[in-house]
């Protein structure tokens, strides 16, 4: 296919040149309380943990008002995230919407939207080790919200090859096993992900997303407040630290530790979780 390059307009370079304008200002987003939930963190028990192999993934529970922290354990891993309301799996986490507000990266004071017509956070990050990172030189950041998740079905337009531990196919399973779902019922839960740990940005030549080695390693953790009762699932990608390849038993991999902490009773003084959405669902008729 050959396309004919469009004539350039006389004005190009002052269109280019109009200055870009934040789609979303969040100066009036309900803002969390951070120092409420470090409070409560300080004192907190751990009462839960659950390891996540390699190219496999896990499940766990966390209650309102509880941390849940994500750690590399044994060497550099990225982890691939879907948050549930725990009461209602329609209401899961918004990848596209949470960009939209926080940006291509999350870090500390970020929060995790739920799905449309839900929309309030579902979780907050309260600390991550990797906060020091930025932005690099190749636009790339970590933990992002931009990638989906690898799936078997790119896989097979990519390479024909198939290839079963995916993030997509681990979190299918693990799903599955934890709500006793048929596989076909539990993979429609599954949805777009938070790349824990993995380093990512979009070329600037040619837009296109890329990955490289993520700077993470053992010790190194993100933590979590939840906001509403969750029920999560955490895929230690088949990538490994991303800097080659996934979907393939080629990268080396490593387990990930989630953990679930509970404050002491009364940390959170009069703390509730948030109400869903409160727009009216009319749509003007
Ligand atoms: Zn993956």
């Amino acid at each position: 296919m050959t396309e004919k390059t469009p004539a350039i307009p006389d004005d190009a370079d002052a269109r280019r040149a109009v200055a870009p304008v934040i789609c979303y200002p969040t100066e009036t987003l309900p803002r969390p309380d951070l120092d409420l939930y470090q409070r409560a963190r300080a004192g907190a028990e751990k009462i839960a943990e659950v390891i996540v192999p390699a190219r496999e993934a896990a499940t766990f529970e966390v209650a309102a008002g509880q941390v849940f922290r994500i750690t590399s354990i044994e060497g550099p891993q990225v982890g691939d995230l879907n948050l549930w309301n725990a009461a209602d799996l329609d209401e899961r986490f918004f990848s596209g919407k949470t960009r939209a507000l926080h940006g291509t990266h999350v870090s500390t004071g970020a929060r995790l939207w739920s799905s449309l017509p839900h929309l309030r956070p579902m979780a907050t990050i309260i600390a991550d080790t990797l906060g020091w990172y930025g932005i690099d030189g190749f636009g790339g950041s970590v933990h992002d919200v931009i990638g989906t998740r690898c799936d078997p079905y790119t896989g097979n337009l990519l390479s024909g090859a198939p290839y079963h531990h995916c993030c997509h196919s681990n979190l299918t399973r693990a799903l599955a096993d934890h709500l006793d779902l048929p596989l076909s019922a539990a993979e429609r839960h599954v949805h777009d992900v938070l790349n824990v740990f993995m380093c990512t940005g979009f070329t600037r030549d040619t837009g296109q997303y890329f990955m490289k080695a993520s700077p993470v390693r053992p010790g190194d953790y993100l933590e979590f407040f939840a906001e509403i009762d969750l029920l999560g699932a955490l895929s230690a990608c088949p990538g490994g630290d991303c800097s080659t390849v996934h979907s393939s038993d080629a990268a080396a991999c490593y387990p990930m530790r989630v953990e679930v902490f509970a404050p002491q009773p009364g940390a959170l003084g009069d703390w509730t979780p948030p109400p869903r959405n409160g727009y009216d669902g009319s749509h003007g008729r």
